[in-house]
């Protein structure tokens, strides 16, 4: 696993949560167009918390 900034989906439709593991299941599903760096005040991700 790899550590890396921190970042999130635009996507109305997914979760309101941000992730910093380059490995999340959830964050690799965030297409390269949705994804932006930062929190955007949102709490961790499940997966990153636990990675
Ligand atoms: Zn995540």
């Amino acid at each position: 696993m790899s550590k890396v900034g921190n970042y999130y989906s635009i996507n109305p439709s997914d979760p309101d949560v941000y992730h910093d593991q380059s490995n999340c299941p959830s964050g690799q599903q965030i297409p390269p167009a949705n994804r932006r760096s930062g929190t955007n005040g949102y709490p961790k991700c499940k997966h990153c918390r636990d990675m």
